[in-house]
């Protein structure tokens, strides 16, 4: 397969039609920011009107959009690429969204021949750009063998987990755990402080034990410098959470832990700080106990 269709051009979706690009594939473009198609077109791909123009002219269309609402709307919405969709095409999410939007998708186009695949990312940017993305894959074995070479093109690992909606279940668990971590290292560290430990000396004494974790490596240094700079952004993880918690209801599982730290994700949005890496979560509780676990001098 060489003709591959690309909707969603932003932070993560451009690089990631690059490296398709550069791995040589024909690559044509959308993304409702005009802008953002024209810089594609500028690296060589060819820019289309809408998502038809791109399921038109591709064999694969993958999207990489904010979330399952834009995702519904990009196949069943007005002008959406379901009407013009052809049997033997793939279809590949590679947006973090609901697994139940995901296997709605795969469910209705499966009717019209078209395998769909969800394929979430982990990695952030900088893999986007270096072509090194963890993929987590929902979806047949033999849709995910016929998409595999294109999907290699911007991954460092791919792993098939299960049938529609699994990748996107995978990546929920991937937030749940990632977000309930980063809370508890600001919790922890936010009593040492007041205990009067500096908390960077804990981090130093604790990163080699049990409690160390790649988590911690990434996030205390962040916590010490107040640095909360993107990174993985609070507004993008308590989307995710959201995710989580619609999913949750449906199968009647709780999740108490999730549910407090969404929470005081929202408290931090209010705040103004949802454009801040998730890091930020250390923010909630400078407020709650009116201290600063980052660093003087
Ligand atoms: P982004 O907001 O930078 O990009 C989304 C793009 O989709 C924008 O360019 C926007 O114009 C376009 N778009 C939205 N609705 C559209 C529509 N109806 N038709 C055409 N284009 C439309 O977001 P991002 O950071 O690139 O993230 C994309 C997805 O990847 C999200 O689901 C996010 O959770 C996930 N993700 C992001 C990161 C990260 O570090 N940023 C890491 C892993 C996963």
């Amino acid at each position: 397969m060489k003709k591959v269709g690309f909707i969603g051009l932003g932070l993560m979706g451009q690089p990631m039609a690059i490296n398709l690009l550069k791995a040589g594939y024909e690559l044509t473009v959308y993304d409702r920011n005009e802008d953002k198609t024209a810089a594609l077109v500028r690296e060589g791909a060819a820019g289309a009107a809408g998502p038809q123009e791109v399921a038109e002219a591709s064999e694969v269309i993958i999207t990489m959009l904010p979330n399952s609402p834009h995702v519904l709307e990009v196949v069943f919405g007005e002008g959406g690429l379901y009407p013009v969709l052809r049997p033997g095409q793939y279809f590949v999410d590679m947006s973090s969204i609901s697994p139940i939007a995901a296997q709605e998708i795969a469910e209705k186009l499966a009717k019209k021949g078209v395998a769909a695949l969800d394929a979430p990312v982990s990695g952030g940017v900088e893999k986007a750009a270096a072509g090194t993305l963890a993929v987590m894959v929902g979806g047949t074995e033999e849709a995910f063998a016929a998409v595999k070479e294109v999907l290699s093109a911007m991954a460092g690992s791919l792993v098939l987990v299960g049938p529609a909606g699994a990748g996107q279940m995978c990546k929920l668990v991937n937030q749940m755990i990632v977000g309930v971590n980063i809370a508890i290292l600001a919790e922890a560290f936010a009593l040492g402080k007041k205990a009067g430990v500096n908390p960077e000396n804990i981090f130093q004494a604790i990163r080699g034990g049990l409690a160390g974790s790649q988590c911690m490596e990434d996030k205390a240094p962040r916590m010490f410098s107040g640095n909360f700079a993107p990174g993985f952004r609070i507004n993008l993880h308590a989307k995710d959470l959201g995710n989580v918690l619609e999913t949750s209801r449906e199968l009647h599982v709780a999740v108490p832990l999730t549910a407090q730290v969404m929470e005081m994700m929202q408290v931090l949005i209010n705040d103004g700080q949802g454009g801040s890496d998730h890091g930020g979560l250390a923010l909630f509780y400078e407020k709650l106990n009116s201290l600063s676990l980052k660093q003087e001098g």
